[in-house]
């Protein structure tokens, strides 16, 4: 009866360590998956998959894509633009890209 109960307990404890394997493994596969989802995303449009080109605007640098004319800021660059100009620096911004006529 006790050699019984010890196996179901060793069957037991061995189905636990297995199912902790499996979930540390899953784990670790997710997490080398992200990681070479970010290597191969890295310095790439999340739009349109080109690869962006850095830029300086109004001596803040800037990441655009040539692909969809999308562009990126950092998290402290649209306060430094706005602070340098919190009135038109939008406008002139799309102004500028159509070309300077007016
Ligand atoms: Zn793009």
């Amino acid at each position: 009866m006790t050699n019984a109960w010890d196996e179901r307990k060793k069957a037991l404890e061995n189905e636990f360590f297995h199912r902790l394997e499996q979930e540390k493994i899953e784990k670790m596969k997710e997490e080398a998956r992200e990681q070479s989802i970010r290597q191969v995303c890295l310095g790439r449009c999340p739009k349109c998959g080109e690869a962006i080109v850095p830029m300086i605007f109004r001596g803040v640098p800037l990441d655009k894509c040539p692909g969809c004319g999308g562009v990126w800021l950092g998290p402290k660059d649209i306060q430094i633009l706005a602070e340098k100009d919190h009135r038109t620096w939008f406008d002139k911004w799309f102004r500028g890209e159509e070309g300077e006529g007016e």
